[in-house]
């Protein structure tokens, strides 16, 4: 359903992701994986278009996107949480949703209750400043915004970086519940291996730009997290 093809893409110069070949079918969490700086964000900005693709192609549901524009990606069923999470910190929570929703493909103006169902604290705070909320909170925001859109596929950037590990086990418990829902697949980049073990369908493991690894969590051994995770 998402597919990646042979994708080279970087910044100015540099070539940063090198003939890169993922997939992500309907219903998986899929886990990317890789020490700091082999290019697992670049993937996604990639993915979501806000980085150009030099060669190679981005395809969604049948869709070639590669030569599309972020908000049509949006608008085709890709949700994306970026990295810090990138909440606006002047735009009232209700507005950091409301801009999601502007992706929606049916066209809806109003938040709809599945972008919101998993986190009963965000309408007790439509009023305040995303700026103002703790850490976790913004994270719990960030889904929301994503998933005002209903995406078919989330892309989720480290989203329990810097998250209290209280939080985390809330966050975990939001990747199984949209699993569980069966209405959006997951790419997910996240550092902690528990973390990924505990959620994920396959993985890939990028090292360089390139992916160096892949399998199911079988094959996920010990040797292949010594030779490409361990710092
Ligand atoms: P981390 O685990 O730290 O989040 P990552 O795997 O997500 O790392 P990227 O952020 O994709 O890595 O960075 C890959 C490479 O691209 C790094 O060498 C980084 O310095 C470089 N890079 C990232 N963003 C830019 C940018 N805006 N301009 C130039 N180079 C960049
Ligand atoms: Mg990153």
């Amino acid at each position: 359903m998402l597919a990646v093809q042979q994708l080279e893409s970087g910044y100015g110069e540099s070539v940063i992701l090198r003939n890169v070949t993922l997939k992500v079918k309907p219903g998986q969490v899929v886990c990317l994986l890789g020490r700091n700086g082999v290019g697992k964000s670049t993937l996604m900005k990639s993915i979501m278009g806000l980085l150009k693709a030099r060669r190679g192609t981005v395809s969604f549901a049948g869709a070639d996107l590669t030569k599309r524009a972020p908000g049509q990606r949006a608008r085709k069923g890709i949700g994306y949480v970026p990295q810090g999470r990138e909440i606006f910190g002047q735009l009232s929570v209700y507005e950091n949703i409301l801009l999601g929703l502007e992706a929606s493909r049916d066209g809806g103006k109003e938040i709809p209750e599945e972008a919101i169902a998993k986190f009963p604290v965000l309408p007790t705070m439509y009023d305040r400043r995303g700026g103002d909320l703790s850490g976790g909170q913004q994270q719990q925001l960030a889904f929301a915004r994503a998933l005002a859109s209903k995406p078919e596929v989330l892309l989720l950037d480290e989203p329990c970086e810097g998250i209290q590990p209280s939080i985390v086990d809330d966050i975990r418990d939001v990747i199984r519940g949209i699993k569980a829902d069966g209405k959006t697949a997951i790419l997910l980049v996240e550092q902690s291996l528990e973390f990924v073990k505990s959620v994920g369908d396959y993985f890939y493991i990028l090292e360089k730009g390139a992916v160096a690894w892949e399998g199911g969590l079988d094959s996920l051994s010990d040797d292949v997290i010594k030779k490409y995770l361990t710092v």
